[in-house]
């Protein structure tokens, strides 16, 4: 997707990118009360904990719900639309925003089983994409 605006990694952030780009996926765990946090941040949204640990994640979940883009919201996805745009929900819990690969738009369902799969997306930044099993 040339032309597209990736994301920018913080302090908190550039580990998770830098485990994408291993092709892992990992969250930060609390240390102290075991929350799973997403996206990274320097303390427990529960209990404040500056604590955590990366914690690699099963890349297994579910479709949580999804919407449907028929509009380019950037010019950089014209050639792509219509195109999914899904939350998934992890085994662990936690949830992502992502996308669908190799599925037509119209099979795309809530509950649907996906799997993580890793997309270059330049030099710095590989996406974290689903696929269905
Ligand atoms: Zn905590």
């Amino acid at each position: 997707m040339p032309g597209l605006p990736l994301p920018v990694p913080d302090e908190d952030s550039q580990p998770f990118w830098d485990y994408c780009a291993q092709g892992e996926l990992r969250a930060q765990r609390c240390g102290s009360c075991g929350v799973f946090r997403h996206p990274p941040r320097p303390r427990c949204r529960e209990c404040g904990s500056p604590d955590f640990e990366w914690v690699p994640l099963s890349g297994r979940g579910i479709v949580y719900t999804y919407a449907i883009s028929h509009q380019a919201v950037h010019p950089a996805l014209v050639d792509l639309v219509p195109h999914g745009v899904v939350i998934v929900e992890l085994e662990e819990g936690l949830r992502l925003n992502s996308n669908i690969v190799d599925c037509p738009v119209d099979e795309i369902a809530i509950g649907m089983p996906v799997q993580v799969v890793f997309e270059k997306a330049g030099d710095e930044i590989t996406l974290p994409k689903f696929r269905r099993v």
